[in-house]
């Protein structure tokens, strides 16, 4: 609560609103959660027209616009660190207790990098290129939990 707000003659009630609701992840974004729950393969989009690999994969092209819905590729399970951050504070909504790291990871034969939980390595030696490999869960969650973590190759 704002100290300078004035609630002398105010009924206040301090609380939390959960809102229920149903995300649905699109076409494009169900085939990738779908595949790599059922292949454990990540599949990424191709623009024809820049030659651009997205993933996560999108609909349309962010830099030309083109359609690309349908231009799968699929992508290895291996790729390298571009950035990360150890994460410090609980909360229910982050997938593990802290500290933990998220990395920027783009995977080989992708040009957009997707973020994900690191682990197996001391954050004090993680280092940006660094070549980590997908580890996919044993049970699925329908999310893109179904990748677990990441670790170094
Ligand atoms: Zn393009």
């Amino acid at each position: 609560m704002d100290k300078n707000f004035d609630t002398t003659d105010c009924y206040m009630i301090e609380g939390k609103l959960a809102l229920p609701y149903t995300y649905f992840a699109g076409r494009v974004g169900s085939t990738f959660i779908t595949t790599i729950r059922d292949r454990h393969k990540i599949m990424g989009v191709k623009c024809n027209a820049c030659n651009k690999v997205f993933v996560p994969p999108r609909q349309t092209c962010e830099r030309c616009l083109e359609d690309i819905r349908d231009n799968w590729v699929e992508l290895g399970n291996t790729g390298e660190v571009v950035n990360f951050t150890v994460v410090r504070y609980d909360d229910k909504h982050l997938p593990r207790k802290a500290p933990f790291v998220m990395a920027m990871i783009q995977l080989d034969g992708a040009d957009t990098p997707m973020v994900h939980i690191l682990e197996g390595i001391d954050p004090e030696r993680i280092t940006i290129g660094l070549k980590v490999q997908a580890v996919f869960a044993a049970k699925t969650t329908n999310t893109i939990l179904d990748i677990d973590h990441f670790e170094p190759v």
